[in-house]
């Protein structure tokens, strides 16, 4: 047992001042995955702060239609929401399809953003990882990568961020909120995490210390269909070996507005833009999804062990987007 010191945050200012303080502090929400990291070893904070308990935990309608989710909201408590079930399937979906019921409980919107890869390199300790010590190297390449990237990886780390809902809320164009000393900023969820390039140390943009208050996401354009489609080992209870998260409008058999990202391929929310651009104007048929998929996929690079995962994903976006054009 390594000592270290809790302190309840009282407010958000409570907070960020509580860890500016000491360097090598952490928050914590529902603990799900921190209280883990601390278990292995892989993080050995001196400091604790409990944000879980912070008056953050509201999802309210802004006056614009979008929806402010506070950091604090329980993933159960927005998953069961009624204006994200009947607004947002897609979100309500991916975060259904996350973790357990118990786990669901206690696990927070930013606590689920933030969590951290589940590379089974950078979960043991014994083992060298560029994520937990830069410049160790990476364990994965040339061992085992079947949950790992086809996108957007680098020489130094081929890990995948693990979130459902972050895959959702790409698709929905969402904003992060986060406070530190400066005051408030916001970030598009889509350029929140990062690509792991020389610095897989590093998953967010996000500065150190700061503080997640909220996520908001814009209202869906009207006639917008979604869902999250997600293809796993087990049928439930096991993370994503890829998954799409897709909301489409058809007017008329055409594609008028297509948002797509997909989750288990690359080391963040993987926002399927050239799919979108194929999609956007053309007849809502099987050859048009088939050819958006390639043009997301043309550039995949999978690694020896997870070649499979290029066919899976392809036929995920085409299944996912056949699925919603036949909604009524
Ligand atoms: C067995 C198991 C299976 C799982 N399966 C899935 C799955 O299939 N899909 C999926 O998406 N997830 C899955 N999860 C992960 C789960 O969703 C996350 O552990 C959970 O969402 C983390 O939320 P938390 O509130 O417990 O975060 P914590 O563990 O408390 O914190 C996680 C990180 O967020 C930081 N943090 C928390 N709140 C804030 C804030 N307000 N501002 C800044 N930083 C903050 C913490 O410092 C820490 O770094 C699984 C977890 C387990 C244990
Ligand atoms: S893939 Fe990334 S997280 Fe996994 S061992 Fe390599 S550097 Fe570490």
């Amino acid at each position: 047992m390594i000592p270290f010191d809790y302190h309840r945050a009282t407010s958000v200012a409570d907070a960020v001042t509580a860890v500016a303080e000491r360097p090598d502090a952490v928050f914590l929400a529902g603990g799900t995955n921190l209280v883990d990291h601390m278990k292995l070893g892989i993080l050995e904070p001196s400091l604790v702060v409990d944000v879980g308990h912070l008056p953050l935990t509201d999802i309210e309608q802004l006056p614009d239609g979008a929806l402010r989710v506070g950091a604090d909201v329980r993933n159960s408590d927005l998953a069961a929401h009624p204006v994200v079930r009947s607004r947002y399937p897609v979100l309500a979906r991916a975060l259904l399809s996350a973790a357990s019921g118990q786990l669901r409980n206690l696990a927070t919107t930013a606590g689920n953003l933030l969590q951290r890869t589940r590379c089974v390199y950078f979960q043991d300790v014994t083992t060298p990882c560029n994520k937990r010590t830069p410049g160790e190297g990476c364990s994965a390449i040339g061992g085992y990568v079947r949950y790992h990237a086809i996108l957007g990886a680098s020489e130094h780390c081929v890990a995948v961020h693990p979130s459902d809902m972050a895959v959702a809320m790409a698709a929905l164009d969402a904003q992060v909120v986060f406070v530190d000393a400066e005051g408030e900023h916001r970030l598009p969820l889509t350029e929140f995490h990062r690509l792991p390039g020389d610095r897989p140390d590093r998953d967010t943009e996000l500065p150190p210390g700061a503080l997640i208050t909220a996520v908001e996401i814009p209202a869906p354009p009207d006639g917008a269909r979604s869902t999250y489609r997600k293809v796993r080992d087990r049928a439930s209870y096991a993370f994503a070996l890829t998954s799409v998260a897709a909301e489409l409008i058809v007017d008329d058999g055409t594609v008028t507005s297509a948002r797509i990202a997909l989750g288990g391929v690359a080391h963040k929310p993987w926002r399927a833009r050239r799919a979108e651009e194929v999609l956007t104007g053309a007849p809502a048929t099987e050859d048009t999804f088939r050819r958006a998929a390639d043009a997301e996929l043309v550039d995949a690079q999978p690694l020896p062990g997870n070649e499979f995962k290029v066919e899976l994903t392809r036929r995920t976006i085409i299944a996912t987007l056949t699925e919603l054009s036949e909604q009524r």
